[in-house]
């Protein structure tokens, strides 16, 4: 597929504190107040915005935004922020009503993956391919890849081998002169804290048994024609250049199979064992055992992979990969300059020696565990991703203005674009809907459903008409509608 569509699903994390750092409100309690405009908008917790996107509450009270289709994989990094932003403001209405009734409590949302008490929750991405394409042979060659794509797109972070006694010795080896954290006696940094969360290579489970890749048959679309990758597990990122690498690259390892071209045989022998060393060797020259006898490394699956799609790059991609080979040679030769000011892992691999060292604590000291915290909290003002960016020591990402547009605007260049006309046009005349990734159809009796089964339709007859019943007949009073989204 030369033209992909794919989306990204964010749950946050949800904590409500007190001023001294102690639980406020129970997570389905804060996550009610944060919902209050949702559902007064569209009277449900599970909303179809503007811009296209989904907006719900999932199970477990995490709040989740899933990106329209894009096939932009910049545009796409555009959506996501936009969703965070609109998750910020939904923050900061509901703790100002706090404040309101006197309370002493704030919520902070996270775009991480694993909670204080160890609980994982995901960050998916979704890619469109095509049915015909042999599904069944997919993992063999994006298993080893995505079991080694953490040392390029992994959020970082710290992990305890060894129960926490709080001796002195643990705090020894934790920083190094040189800015990289070693392993203290119970606590190292890892590439992604999500890899010891992951129990499968392939299932068409979600939560029961982690997969890597999920295989539940839900294409979204013509089911003759598509299916929809479901990728499993990666990190939220807080980083642009992040985010965009786990698409692009992505996208690009998939174009290489779907080309019927000779692949990399890079089959691993226990993909689980493998994610689980391959995030604890931040020099990754770690073997790691083949299927078919032999041995590689983390470095060498991404080198592979980058020689081997580089051809099929268009001028556009370029810049991918020269960043992918730049993330490699991080990896490789120890010289994390540019990686430090550009991938989640290596920005708070150097953050966590510096306080560390500052602080004379190791790596397994809680105040490390709340800057990992507040590195993935959205809010601009509280965020340490957020201060490290105004400070010029972490990517800008996508200007201001295209990120602000993408609040309200979906893109123009898949089906997306047809929901967001209908959702505006629906909000601003007043008229009852239901939309789904499919789906657009107004609630009045007998009104008769539109389906968008081609991704890439952006126009449609029935869709005009839709939009013309919706102008003529509608109440004329626009929907009160969330302010920033
Ligand atoms: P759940 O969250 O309950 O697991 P789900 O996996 O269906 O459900 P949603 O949260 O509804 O996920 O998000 C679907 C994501 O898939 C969105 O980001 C959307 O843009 C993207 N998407 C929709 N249709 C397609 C498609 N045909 N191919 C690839 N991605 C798609
Ligand atoms: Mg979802
Ligand atoms: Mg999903």
């Amino acid at each position: 597929m030369k033209r992909r569509v794919g989306g990204l699903e964010t749950e946050y994390g949800l904590v409500c504190v007190r001023a001294d750092g102690s639980r406020a409100l129970e997570p389905e309690a804060a996550a009610r107040e944060l919902f209050r405009p949702v559902v007064a908008m569209g009277r449900s917790s599970n909303v179809f915005l503007r811009n296209a996107a989904r907006l719900y509450l999932d199970v477990g009270s995490h709040p989740e935004y899933a990106t329209a289709e894009c096939d932009d994989w910049w545009e796409l990094v555009a959506q996501d922020r936009a969703g965070d932003r609109i998750f910020a403001d939904l923050a900061a209405q509901a703790n100002a009503c706090l404040a309101e009734d006197g309370q002493d409590a704030r919520i902070h949302l996270l775009k991480n993956n694993v909670d204080s008490a160890g609980n994982a929750f995901g960050s998916h991405e979704n890619y469109l391919v095509d049915r015909r394409g042999e599904f069944t042979r997919l993992p063999r060659y994006l298993l080893p890849f995505l079991v080694t794509r953490q040392i390029i797109t992994g959020a970082g972070g710290v992990v305890r081998s060894a129960p926490e006694d709080g001796t002195a010795s643990h705090r020894a080896a934790a920083a190094t002169a040189d800015g990289t954290a070693r392993e203290a006696d119970g606590a190292r940094f890892v590439f992604s804290r999500r890899s010891d969360h992951m129990w499968e290579a392939v299932s068409s489970a979600t939560t029961r048994t982690r997969p890597i890749i999920n295989t539940r048959d839900e294409p979204h679309g013509d089911p003759t024609r598509f299916r929809r990758l479901h990728v499993i597990v990666g990190d939220s990122t807080m980083s642009a250049v992040s985010t965009h690498l786990r698409f692009a690259t992505t996208d690009l390892v998939l174009r290489a199979i779907e080309s019927g071209r000779a692949l990399p045989e890079l089959a691993l022998h226990d993909d689980i064992a493998a994610i689980r060393a391959v995030s604890r060797d931040l020099a990754g020259t770690t073997p790691i055992p083949l299927a078919d006898g032999g041995t590689t490394t983390a470095v060498e699956v991404q080198q592979r992979w980058l020689d081997h799609v580089s051809d099929l790059a268009d001028e556009s991609e370029q810049q991918t990969l020269q960043d992918w080979q730049r993330a490699i040679d991080a990896v490789r030769t120890g010289d994390r300059s540019w990686a430090a000011e550009n991938l989640d892992w290596a920005i708070k691999e150097r953050l966590f020696a510096q306080v560390a060292e500052r602080r004379g604590v190791g790596l397994e000291d809680p105040a490390i565990e709340r800057l990992d915290l507040a590195y993935h909290d959205i809010e601009p003002a509280q965020g340490v991703f957020h201060a490290l960016r105004r400070r010029g020591l972490a990517p800008q990402g996508p200007a201001d203005e295209r990120i602000e547009a993408a609040r309200t605007t979906a893109p123009t260049t898949t089906r997306a674009h047809l929901r967001g006309q209908v959702v505006t046009a629906a909000q601003e005349h007043g008229v009852d809907h239901v939309v789904d990734w499919t789906t657009l159809r107004l609630t009045r009796p007998g009104a008769m459903p539109v389906q968008v089964l081609d991704p890439f339709t952006t126009e449609l007859p029935a869709v005009d008409a839709l939009l013309e019943e919706i102008r003529s007949h509608g109440s004329g009073s626009p929907r009160s509608s969330m302010p920033f989204a």
